[in-house]
């Protein structure tokens, strides 16, 4: 692949290779991050990118194994993952972290780590915590409203909206697979993916 071409600015020690980026997803529990994520992956990978997920989820279960729901905790989650995202970025990867990522600054701290190597676009997957909770396929809005899970995302823990994402996705308005046509077009007027005729 041309585009993968070590960059020669850089010293020995710092070399990266070309055309990494990563695909931020934020939003609710339930919102879509980890449906549209597998949409986008296969998109991407048939356009011959090597495409890693950071998943919420699984980070928690692998990477962040013990941390809880605490602020700290959560800024924590998000700074480990948005290291991981930035040296991934570094190798030319083609990251999609999909995590709720509450907090606004943490996202930026994210941000600013994988600029250093390539670029973040940051998606917000926007769906009302009314929405979420009707799809509830976790069952814990469920949970959450009976107070059974407390600090929980958009019922009594905070979310803030991005200020100025790349792109916002309406979950509400459109089915999943146009969600992951959006972002691939996205990502093909920021010059991050050739379009599908020339892949
Ligand atoms: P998150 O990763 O944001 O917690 P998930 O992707 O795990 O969310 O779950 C979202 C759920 O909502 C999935 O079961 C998905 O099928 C469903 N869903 C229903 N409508 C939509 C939509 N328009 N966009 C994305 N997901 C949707």
């Amino acid at each position: 692949m041309t585009e993968h071409i070590y960059a020669h600015e850089h010293p020995e020690s710092e070399r990266r290779r070309e055309g990494g980026f990563t695909l931020w997803f934020t939003g609710l529990s339930g919102a879509g991050k980890t449906t549209i994520a597998h949409l986008v992956g296969p998109e991407l990978d048939r356009r011959g990118l090597v495409v890693e997920y950071l998943d919420g989820d699984t980070v928690r279960t692998r990477l962040s194994k013990g941390l809880g729901f605490s602020k700290e905790d959560r800024d924590t989650n998000i700074e480990r993952i948005g290291w991981v995202a930035s040296r991934l970025t570094r190798q030319g990867g083609a990251v999609i972290a999909a995590a709720i990522s509450p907090y606004e600054e943490t996202r930026q701290k994210a941000r600013a780590m994988v600029e250093e190597w390539g670029a973040f676009v940051e998606v917000y997957i926007a769906a009302s915590v009314e929405e979420c909770a009707r799809r509830d396929v976790k069952g814990l809005y469920e949970k959450a409203f009976r107070g059974e899970i407390k600090g929980f995302t958009g019922v009594d823990d905070p979310y803030e909206p991005p200020i100025d994402p790349e792109l916002v996705l309406d979950t509400e308005a459109h089915e999943p697979e146009e969600s992951a046509q959006l972002v691939v077009a996205k990502l093909e007027e920021l010059g991050l993916v050739r379009s599908a005729v020339n892949a």
